[in-house]
């Protein structure tokens, strides 16, 4: 599906996207370029993939009729569970789908950067199953603050390399991720976990996601008025949009985490105040200074704590084919512990973002919404317990 949406020849989304890496990840990237369409679209590659979604994943996961949800907001909402998801969340969707892309180029060894440890654990799990050694590059302060996910890491056989330069977060951890890549062009293949990165990450990253919008199409009955999602990357977001982008009658919404609030400085909201830039290899919208220096981002969810956001999300935003709006810490978890209580759903922190969007709206009862639940909230038990003890 080409379109006007969608990523050219050139690895562009209107003005955002491209490759802007360093000559000497030229060959790397150049061999993905020319082969990943190809492998993508071979049955064999298919017939591998869709076995493994059904009977490893749980896919297709269920679009649920929220009905304590919808009578207390007087319309009908469904909710996209992506929290059943083996491992608990939609990252495993390209996991699975990059190591087979590797399987393909013949590649022994897979590598990869990860701050909250989320998609580290679904690309550790993906090597696992594929007896491939994993080696997961992670700032040794997210290793503190992440201690739980870099457990799960090693009992699924990963080396967890700990990153000790600069802030020692996920920035460090991409350089050191790209050192490596550099250093092992042959063997090596390197999975990023979300819409970012040179072309042809992002495109890729969408193919494997798009599995989420394909099967609410063939679930819904009566066509959605809404759909929304929660954007880091913006990986769930992409694929929740991706079979809707062409039809303009569904209203598209990606919930940034606004952290204490747009006005602060505290807020990962990339688009609400972002400026063009590249990240990451990528032409795209970043929060920025000035002068160009990267600001560091907050959101109380992990996974949406980044400074920059996909370059197709940066093109759709331009074209405002998708309403793109933010939602603050607190907010957030106002909504998670609202859907536990209503729904026996504790959702991931980032997932009620877009729960929460649903106070702003002014819905109608003929309104029919689809919200994208991208993880369960397991992870983020500490978090909201701190929270309920302190109502108590
Ligand atoms: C990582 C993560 C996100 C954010 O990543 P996207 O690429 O924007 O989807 C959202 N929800 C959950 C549960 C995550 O683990």
């Amino acid at each position: 599906m080409i379109s006007k949406y969608t990523v050219n020849e050139q690895g562009f989304y209107g003005e955002y996207g491209g490759a802007f890496i360093p000559e000497m990840l030229h060959p790397n990237i150049e061999e993905l370029k020319t082969s990943y369409k190809k492998i993508i679209k071979s049955p064999s590659f298919q017939e591998e993939l869709q076995q493994l979604l059904q009977d490893y994943v749980g896919r297709p996961t269920p679009l649920y009729l929220a009905k304590r949800l919808s009578a207390h907001y007087q319309s009908t909402i469904y909710l996209k569970r992506e929290d059943l998801c083996h491992t608990g969340a939609h990252k495993i969707n390209n996991a699975l789908g990059q190591i087979l892309v590797a399987k393909k180029l013949n590649k022994t060894r897979i590598i990869a950067e990860t701050g909250a440890g989320q998609h580290g654990v679904a690309t550790a799990t993906a090597c696992a199953l594929m007896g491939i050694e994993c080696v997961v590059y992670m700032g040794e302060k997210d290793m503190h603050r992440q201690a739980p996910n870099v457990a799960r890491m090693k009992m699924l056989g990963a080396t967890i390399v700990p990153v000790v330069s600069g802030s020692k977060t996920l920035k460090d951890a991409t350089n050191e991720a790209i050192r490596d890549w550099i250093n092992n062009p042959t063997d090596t293949h390197y999975i990023i976990g979300s819409v970012v990165g040179p072309h042809p990450y992002p495109d890729m990253v969408c193919q494997f996601q798009a599995i989420i919008s394909k099967e609410i199409k063939n679930q819904i009955k009566t066509e959605p008025t809404h759909i929304i999602a929660c954007i880091g990357g913006g990986s769930n977001a992409i694929g929740a949009f991706y079979h809707y982008l062409k039809n303009e009658n569904v209203q598209l919404i990606g919930v940034e985490a606004a952290g204490l609030g747009i006005e602060t400085h505290e807020t990962a909201a990339t688009l609400a105040l972002g400026s063009k830039g590249v990240l990451h290899a990528c032409m795209t919208k970043i929060l920025q200074t000035q002068d160009g220096q990267v600001i560091e981002p907050h959101s109380i969810s992990a996974g949406l704590d980044y400074p920059g956001i996909g370059p197709q999300h940066a093109h759709l935003h331009q074209l405002e084919r998708v309403h793109y709006t933010s939602i603050t810490d607190q907010e957030a978890l106002n909504a998670a512990l609202f859907l536990s209580k209503m729904e026996g759903i504790i959702p991931a922190l980032e997932s009620a973002h877009a729960i929460a969007y649903l106070e702003k709206m002014n819905l109608k009862p003929t309104d029919n919404i689809i919200i994208n639940l991208s993880g369960r909230g397991d992870k983020d038990l500490e978090v909201l317990t701190k929270t309920l003890n302190h109502d108590d």
